[in-house]
């Protein structure tokens, strides 16, 4: 299939810089496990784009990393509290809770996919006795899973509350480039800077062919992570083929470039689908995706032309993710259809046209 997508980040190829650096790394032989030229540079690269001397490591995916980092900052009678929209809570297959030894995840509302502080101090506060798993970690989403940005701010405040309440903060940034890009921030200030301990820094959305990076900003967490990822199977004996990539993506930059063009797609999607009677942007864009209400005979007809894209139950909207690669004129196509299918839909008078 080589037709372009807005079904989801992942459906997009491997961005040309990581491709360059995978074939550079494919030359000869080089150590196994890490022990390697590419790890080393890699993980040097991270600590620069986080201008600190942060521990890292290189794992396939993201329930992996987030799973594993959460594990090293909680015991099985401990608690983590994430939104109830977190991946680590709807799309990691109870990872979180296995590979923690029975962790349980508590679960927060909160606004447009951010945390509701309140919440946290709720949840902490409403029980302290020996009964109650003991809250011990919080996770955020960033950029949020409905396509929201926390801001410089609104971390602090959450970090503020976890050393308050002696709670590890840890960082789901499976489009952590989007949102950087997006806030125009310096990738510390809405981390360590701004109380986060560990994050989970992610690679295969922003180009990578897979992998995450996990990076702890708390170098005493890091403690014997090592021994975790072996024995989760995400020990790469041919590791320097997880980290050329991110040597290629880090380098110049191409990271945020890659991150801010998906992110202007989505802003010229989001303005295209504005001026469409019948079609509701559902949540302030804030970085690579947008959010439609859609009729279901709109959904419908554009599936029927060969549009993928995903459809959230609970929340009753259609997806459009723009990945590194997409361009306008795949947004143009895609709207073209969006106002053919939407004018047949209004003109029938099926659904009437939400103002
Ligand atoms: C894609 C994604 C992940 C990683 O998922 P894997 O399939 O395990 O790599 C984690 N968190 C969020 C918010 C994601 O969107």
């Amino acid at each position: 299939m080589t037709h372009r997508q807005f079904a989801s980040d992942n459906y997009a190829g491997i961005c040309p810089e990581a491709w360059a650096a995978l074939e550079q790394a494919n030359r000869g032989h080089a150590p196994g496990y890490g022990d390697d030229g590419w790890t080393q540079e890699a993980a040097d690269q991270i600590r620069n784009v986080f201008e600190t001397d942060c521990e890292v490591f290189f794992v396939f995916n993201g329930t992996a990393a987030n799973s594993l980092v959460l594990a090293s900052l909680c015991r099985s009678y401990h608690s983590i509290l994430c939104h109830r929209s977190a991946h680590l809570e709807t799309d990691e297959c109870g990872a979180p809770e296995f590979f923690s030894n029975g962790t349980k995840v508590l679960l927060l509302p909160g606004e447009q996919g951010k945390i509701d502080c309140g919440a946290i101090e709720i949840m902490v506060g409403r029980r302290r006795d020996i009964h109650y798993p003991k809250p011990r970690a919080v996770s955020i989403t960033q950029a949020t899973e409905l396509g929201t940005v926390y801001g410089v701010e609104e971390i602090e405040t959450v970090g503020e509350l976890c050393r308050r309440h002696g709670l590890r903060l840890h960082m789901d940034g499976a489009r952590f480039a989007n949102a950087v890009a997006s806030l125009d921030v310096a990738p510390s200030a809405v981390t360590w800077r701004a109380g986060v301990d560990a994050l989970t820094f992610g690679g295969a959305k922003n180009g990578l062919p897979m992998g995450e990076a996990v990076v702890f900003f708390d170098r005493d967490l890091a403690h014997e992570f090592d021994y975790r990822c072996k024995q989760a199977g995400q020990l790469a004996s041919k590791m320097r083929f997880l980290a050329a990539p991110w040597v290629g993506l880090l380098r110049d930059g191409a990271w945020l470039g890659h991150a801010a063009h998906a992110n202007d797609t989505a802003a010229y999607l989001e303005a295209c689908v504005g001026a469409i009677e019948g079609v509701r942007v559902l949540f302030p864009r804030q970085a690579n995706a947008v959010f439609l209400e859609l009729s279901p005979a709109v959904a419908g007809g554009l599936r029927e032309r060969g549009w993928s894209f995903y459809d959230f139950i609970g929340t009753g909207g259609c997806r459009f993710m723009c990945a590194w690669d997409n361009t306008r004129e795949d947004v143009d196509r895609l709207v073209r259809d969006l106002r053919e299918l939407a004018a047949d839909d209004g003109a029938g008078g099926a659904e009437p046209a939400v103002s």
